[in-house]
């Protein structure tokens, strides 16, 4: 049978991840393209429907991101979210000009549900309103079906065409009743019927990697966290011990995680694969001496890094594929497979392959969000602790010493990270906040303790809320925990003798992805 499709068209939004991620969660897959891919390329995947995305632009101004007249009548349902609810309007010889008044957060909005698109949403609903420009003049054939103070047609529909388009943000959770109106959009208007499940997911995967790889060797840095994790194993299903995977413990893991990994992928493990472990701890410590900027501490283990996966792979020879966890937001933040702007380069992205005598990169997790990639990984039985692991940076606790990294403060730091998790653990509260760490702030201060002077460290505690790791706050943690913590790591771990808690949120603060 073939995979109900639907196809969002990327206009450079920053919520286009998003769309993607709301329109799986009604159990419909879809993709994402750019705004510059050939028509005719969409039109032969034979999708449901078409959702067009946010962007940057104006439509209206020279050179701006377009699509042709012909999307809209090739008799497939199309959504056109705020700059693509505008550019549909525009194209179709509607209006769009800037408004005098820009709508920008929260907003009420009116909808009349007797549309096919509000089915079931009240009538008077919160919305999420990003924009500077409006359409001032619908296409012919279109009616309003929602308004706002500020906004003559916060939405409006060709229904005999299925054509929808909607000026504010359903895909963002801000907007109440979003997830509903693109579940009436996928599901009733474009007829999908909501068979996609992520193990269909697995099953595909496994079978397209099969075929791509045939007798060929593989090869797969491993790093514990999730994405290499999930990706070795799905690599693993499909191709057993042509596989194999290098794991570096570059001696900056959390407490004990080098042997954790060693246990789930090791030889006593359950997995298919060759499982090479490379403990490269006094390497990397030595190449860290005397160097506190955190920039060139990242460099430093990033390169050192690839330095010891290359001496491994020479060993191993020539292999046909290189194995990269990337996932959806990878690509999007490293600007290669969308139209947003690049917010950062992406160690996950591109880094890695030169010194590798390889022929392909499979990178099996490309299209899915972080918690898409979790629900493979349970899908394929890969232990909690592993799945949901916390995002951890790959310089590791590189970054969470403030100033030189010695082997001294590492211990000091792991040991003082282990309590926290176990308290917080204890506390109930692992599941329910979504970041938190040690660090070892480079301060000392003299204290008293037994009666003597000390002279040592502050070990800082940080635990952040966040749903999209794109703002955070910090949380609100119990007193008591707060305190068992500071008094077990006092009297547990040596060189520390104060304990601060990091109430910043983000922004300004920031938090650690992976
Ligand atoms: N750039 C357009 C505007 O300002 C669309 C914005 C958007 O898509 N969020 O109105």
């Amino acid at each position: 049978m073939k995979k109900e499709l639907v196809v969002v068209i990327d206009f450079g939004g920053q919520y286009n991840q998003l769309v993607a991620r709301r329109v799986r969660e009604c159990n419909v897959y879809c993709e994402i393209y750019s705004y510059k891919t050939d028509l005719a390329k969409i039109k032969a995947m034979n999708p449901k429907g078409i959702i067009l995305t946010g962007g940057p632009n104006s439509c209206y101004e020279e050179g701006a991101a377009t699509c042709q007249t012909e999307l809209f009548e090739m008799g497939i349902p199309v959504l056109g979210l705020c700059y693509g609810a505008q550019l549909m309007n525009l194209v179709l010889g509607g209006k769009v000009e800037r408004a005098a008044a820009r709508e920008y957060g929260k907003t009420e909005v009116k909808v009349d549900n007797s549309s096919p698109l509000f089915t079931g949403v009240s009538e008077n609903t919160i919305c999420w309103m990003s924009h500077n420009d409006y359409i001032s003049k619908m296409a012919p054939g279109f009616r309003a079906v929602a308004v706002t103070d500020n906004c003559p047609v916060a939405a409006a529909e060709c229904a005999e065409k299925n054509l929808y388009s909607i000026q504010f943000h359903p895909e963002v959770l801000h907007t109440v009743e979003g997830s509903k109106m693109l579940y009436n959009f996928v599901r009733n208007i474009c007829g999908c019927s909501g068979d996609w499940r992520m193990d269909s997911f697995v099953e595909e995967q496994v079978k397209a990697i099969r075929e791509k790889v045939g007798s060929g060797r593989v090869l797969c840095a491993l790093s514990g966290g999730v994405d290499s994790s999930v990706a070795a194993v799905l690599l693993s299903k499909a191709v057993g011990e042509q596989l194999t995977c290098v794991f570096v413990d570059h001696g900056l893991l959390r407490k004990n995680e080098g042997d954790e990994v060693e246990e789930v992928f090791g030889p006593k493990g359950s997995y298919e694969l060759n499982f090479i472990r490379v403990n490269a701890q006094e390497r990397f410590y030595e190449k860290l001496a005397g160097v506190d900027e955190p920039e060139r501490k990242r460099k430093i283990i990033g390169e050192e890094f690839i330095r010891v996966f290359e001496e491994e792979a020479k060993k191993i020879g020539a292999v046909d594929f290189l194995v990269q966890g990337t996932i959806y937001p990878d690509v999007v933040e490293s600007g290669l497979g969308g139209e947003s702007a690049v917010i950062k380069s992406h160690h996950n992205v591109g880094g890695l392959p030169d010194y590798v005598d390889f022929k392909e990169i499979i990178e099996p997790l490309r299209d899915l969000f972080k918690d898409e990639v979790r629900k493979v990984g349970l899908e394929l039985g890969i232990p909690e602790h592993l799945v949901f692991r916390q995002p951890f940076p790959g310089p590791g606790l590189g970054i969470r010493i403030i100033g030189e990294v010695t082997a001294e403060k590492v211990k000091i730091v792991q040991d003082a990270d282990a309590i926290y998790r176990e308290e917080i653990a204890n506390a109930g509260l692992d599941k329910s906040i979504n970041q938190y760490f040690a660090a070892l702030t480079n301060m000392r201060s003299v204290g008293v303790m037994g009666d003597e002077r000390t002279y040592d460290y502050a070990v800082a505690l940080r635990a952040v809320n966040t749903v999209d790791f794109m703002t955070a706050d910090a949380a609100q943690l119990p007193w008591e925990v707060l305190q068992k913590v500071t008094s077990r790591i006092i009297n547990e771990v040596g060189h520390v003798n104060r304990v601060l808690y990091d109430c910043t949120s983000k922004p300004p603060g920031t938090i650690e992805l992976e």
